[in-house]
């Protein structure tokens, strides 16, 4: 069945309501299952890349799509080659039950979770590299990151083709790089970047949390009170980038678990430094707690 184009965020209700009477989740392993049910879709089909031990982060970026689009693929893919050799791919936390459990609650359509097999099958040797806005903050950090993410992110727009994709800003140089590729690349998806879901007490949510021990966790929401603090100061008249960056390492330093691996206030366009006087300005860092590595940002001026 297709519908138009023309389709319109008012009649989205209907659709979804009607869908829900004669559609259930649908969950797909294989490439050839998910383009078959695919086809079955109305448009704008929109996709939510994710690596499943789903959180509320994860599900507002289903409900957004559920608001935008008349059908919600999501994908669960825990991608190997965006992890180093010294990171967490093993360890990962999966809970595939309880995320379809979510995913069908938020009214998705369709789940695939790709078989690790089938997307880098024996010899696969293509990447897809964007250069420079990958060398910056967490690709300096994690050399090869970044080529794993625009690579997984392509073959998942390649197999799903959808209109629109949702990412979170938590991940703010993730979300300005896939932009990167897909104008440089023509690939004709919308890029959809929804806002950062937070705890109540401001620590931003990620898979990743469940590592912190109670101690790291009660301490972890430092990161988002430098970034705050920062903000607070450039609102207040400090619009120094030196001097920013320096609010962000102070107020971190004062927390004894946290390590600061490296704080930035970068160009929200190119991601290079800034300093001296600035209008506007992405503040992010990579923070360790143990063994544990946090990321989180805020964008000033804009
Ligand atoms: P991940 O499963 O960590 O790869 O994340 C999948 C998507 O969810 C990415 O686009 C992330 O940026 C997004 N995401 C993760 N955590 C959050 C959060 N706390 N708020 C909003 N989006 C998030």
């Amino acid at each position: 069945m297709v519908v138009g184009k023309s389709f319109n965020k008012g009649s989205t209700a209907q659709l979804n309501s009607w869908m829900g009477k004669i559609k259930e989740m649908i969950t797909v392993k294989s490439i050839s299952d998910l383009r078959h049910s695919r086809a079955d879709y109305p448009s704008p089909v929109g996709l939510v890349p994710t690596m499943g031990f789903l959180h509320d982060g994860h599900l507002s970026l289903v409900e957004r799509a559920r608001e935008e689009c008349a059908s919600v693929v999501v994908s669960i893919f825990v991608n190997p080659t965006q992890f180093g050799p010294q990171e967490d791919y093993g360890a990962y936390p999966r809970d595939i039950p309880q995320d379809l459990e979510q995913l069908k609650q938020h009214g998705v359509d369709l789940v695939w979770i790709p078989e690790t097999e089938q997307l880098y099958p024996p010899g696969f040797q293509t990447w897809v590299k964007v250069d420079e806005l990958s060398h910056h903050l967490e690709g300096e950090m994690r050399p090869g990151h970044f080529q794993g993410v625009t690579t997984i992110v392509t073959k998942l727009f390649n197999a799903v083709q959808p209109d629109k994709a949702f990412f979170g800003q938590k991940d703010a140089q993730q979300t300005i790089i896939v932009k990167r590729l897909v104008k440089d690349l023509n690939i004709p998806v919308e890029i959809v970047v929804c806002p950062i879901i937070r705890e109540i007490d401001g620590l931003a949510m990620s898979s990743r949390n469940v590592y912190l021990d109670p101690d790291e966790r009660l301490a972890a929401p430092v990161l988002f009170r430098a970034l705050k603090t920062a903000e607070s100061a450039f609102q207040n008249g400090v619009d120094d980038a030196d001097r920013l960056r320096e609010i962000v390492v102070d107020t971190i330093n004062g927390e004894p678990l946290a390590a600061t691996q490296y704080v930035s206030c970068a160009n929200p366009d190119t991601l290079e430094e800034l300093s001296g006087p600035i209008q506007q300005g992405l503040l992010s860092m990579a923070v360790k707690f143990g063994k544990t590595r946090l990321i989180d940002n805020i964008l000033i001026g804009k």
